[in-house]
């Protein structure tokens, strides 16, 4: 990343009236998690057909929960990095309106920023399959704990899964409508490590370019999008994050 780009993109970062960031799991390697394709990705490991598809939990809740009672811990007791606390700084300044997550983590809220549409959901809280009722990460420890797998639902006794979204589910469909006018409404999106592959998230942003935003990319590896980006860099998000945010408040100080 050369000095120009990060001026730059502490110029479009200023200068626009309404910025959105779009973040994938590369935001959170730094923290610990694994991603899904990068070369230490989660799949290499687990395969996501028999762990993070809504068949593989329906054909055995027991089994799913037994799986994730291995994995969730490392996603839900990892600390944010200094790319989450960057776009928290962001929003500090009023400079960042929203942040639109592909993660399920929880580590950009942990981080303090406010405004965050999770549009696959999260794995701090279990909905019921029957009643769609949810219930906070106490009440399925509990259950863990008492080794009382599947956990049941308190008001219908129906079988609860983590909150997040699995293969061949939908996406929360109030959330990602706020996100798609989130995207079409901005000037400015940032994405921060995601391989843009996944959609309907994937296709976020073209729906801000196509409104005339602009677009910063920041991903170790190439996205399909680079070509459409204003900005890209290849880098590590938490160095690239501190950096462009470090530029952003020398340059409002010389304004
Ligand atoms: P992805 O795995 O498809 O892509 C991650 C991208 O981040 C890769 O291109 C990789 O090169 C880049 N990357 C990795 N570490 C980086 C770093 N330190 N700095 C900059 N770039 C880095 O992830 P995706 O686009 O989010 O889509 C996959 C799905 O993965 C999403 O649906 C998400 O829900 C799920 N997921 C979430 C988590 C999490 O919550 N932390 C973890 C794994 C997967």
């Amino acid at each position: 990343m050369s000095e120009k780009q990060i001026q730059e993109a502490a110029r479009l970062i200023v200068d626009s009236p309404s910025t959105v960031a779009l973040t994938g799991a590369g935001i959170s390697t730094e923290s610990g998690i694994p991603d899904f394709r990068g070369p230490d990705g989660l799949w290499t490991k687990v395969d996501p057909m028999k762990f993070a598809s809504v068949d593989a939990f329906l054909s055995d809740p027991k089994a799913w929960w037994e799986t994730a009672v291995q994995i969730a811990p490392t996603l839900l007791d990892a600390k944010p990095n200094a790319a989450h606390k960057g776009l928290a700084k962001l929003e500090k300044m009023g400079l960042l309106q929203c942040i639109i997550t592909q993660n399920v983590d929880g580590l950009h809220q942990r981080s303090g920023s406010q405004h965050v549409l999770e549009v696959h959901g999260n794995l701090v809280n279990a909905v019921c399959i029957v009643c769609n009722d949810r219930v906070g990460r106490q009440y399925i420890e509990r259950k863990i704990k008492k080794k009382q797998l599947p956990p049941t639902c308190p008001t219908c006794g129906g079988i609860l899964k983590l909150d997040a979204v699995l293969f061949g589910e939908a996406l929360p469909q109030d959330v990602y409508r706020q996100a798609v006018t989130v995207a079409g409404n901005c000037r400015l999106m940032i994405v921060v490590g995601s391989s843009l592959t996944v959609y309907p998230a994937a296709s976020l942003p073209s729906i801000a370019t196509q409104t005339g935003a602009r677009l910063i990319i920041v991903n170790q590896e190439q996205t399909p999008f680079d070509a459409e980006a204003d900005l890209v860099f290849h880098s590590i998000a938490g160095a690239t994050l501190t950096t462009i945010v470090e530029a952003v408040h020398a340059l409002r100080g010389k304004r």
